[in-house]
């Protein structure tokens, strides 16, 4: 059975982010431990980790996982900025790490002024530099797949494997892959065969033992546009074939999936739910009993 849930707010503690996520009918809740927009952050404290592990106890919550600052750019060619994204992602290791959190997922990187090779040699590079400075911390990273937009990179296959290559320790690392963001990057997950060639992809390249966790958000715009713009489930240009192969996939039974959809009271016919609770009905109600 799917283990869904979705990214929960962290405002006022993070047991917060928990409590919220059980009120919608999460079976997984991603956070940020810090400001996302921010470098800095505040020293998470015993406190903080008690509530948080006690909240997720109280609910049955498992497989939380951490999604890194948005300003962390590991393919950057300026060492200054290189340099800073290497210490705050090891910040961002050793604060899931506290709170007992498996995943940190980072977008992997672009590549700016420079060029895609040199990129992808960056990101591995400061993976490297990273993997040094955090032995001992059971926290690992997972690379997302993106939309591609921009220099981003790590929107082809081609080029996560290209970064694993070039990582000391690949064991390090996993996989974190948006359906949105693979849409946007022209992988067809919408009909069943190219659904199934591109995982049979994924596994000649990279290795389905790699996937740790899902983005699930359906897509504002078109096929291999390279944008990023998030949709609720089944109600952008994906539509729902995606996510119901996605949730009764016997391969990803036990990787968590989580929802990055627009916040708020859902409309229409899901008045009265948040949109999160509604689109966490949607995708449950796409699962096909295998009695
Ligand atoms: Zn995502
Ligand atoms: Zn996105």
């Amino acid at each position: 059975m799917a283990i869904l849930g979705a990214h929960m707010s962290i405002a006022g503690g993070y047991y917060k982010a928990i409590q919220s996520g059980a009120q919608d009918g999460c079976d997984c809740v991603q956070i940020f431990t810090k400001n996302n927009n921010q470098w800095r952050a505040k020293e998470i404290t015993e406190d903080d980790v008690e509530r948080f592990q006690a909240k997720l106890d109280e609910h049955n919550i498992q497989q939380t996982l951490s999604h890194a600052s948005y300003l962390i750019n590991l393919g950057s060619p300026k060492d200054e900025l290189w340099k800073k994204s290497i210490d705050a992602f090891i910040v961002e290791l050793r604060r899931a790490d506290q709170l007992g959190v498996p995943y940190v997922v980072v977008h992997p990187g672009s590549f700016t002024t420079s060029t895609e090779a040199e990129g992808i040699s960056r990101i591995a590079e400061g993976l490297n530099e990273v993997h040094q400075q955090t032995r001992g911390i059971s926290s690992r990273c997972l690379l997302e797949t993106t939309a591609g937009q921009g220099t981003n990179l790590g929107w082809k296959f081609e080029q996560l494997a290209e970064m694993l290559d070039q990582c000391q320790d690949p064991n390090l690392v996993g996989i974190c892959a948006d359906t949105c963001h693979m849409f946007a990057a022209g992988y067809n997950l919408c009909e069943e065969e190219s659904y199934h060639d591109t995982w049979e992809e994924f596994d000649k390249l990279i290795g389905l033992e790699k996937m740790k966790a899902f983005h699930l958000n359906d897509s504002k715009k078109e096929f291999g546009s390279r944008k990023d713009r998030h949709e609720h489930i089944g109600q952008g240009h994906m539509g729902l074939a995606p996510f119901r192969l996605l949730v009764n996939d016997p391969r990803f039974s036990n990787t968590p999936m989580y929802l990055e959809t627009a916040k708020g009271d859902a409309e229409g016919e899901y008045e009265g739910m948040s949109w999160d609770a509604a689109n966490l009905s949607v995708l449950r109600g796409l699962i096909e009993s295998t009695s």
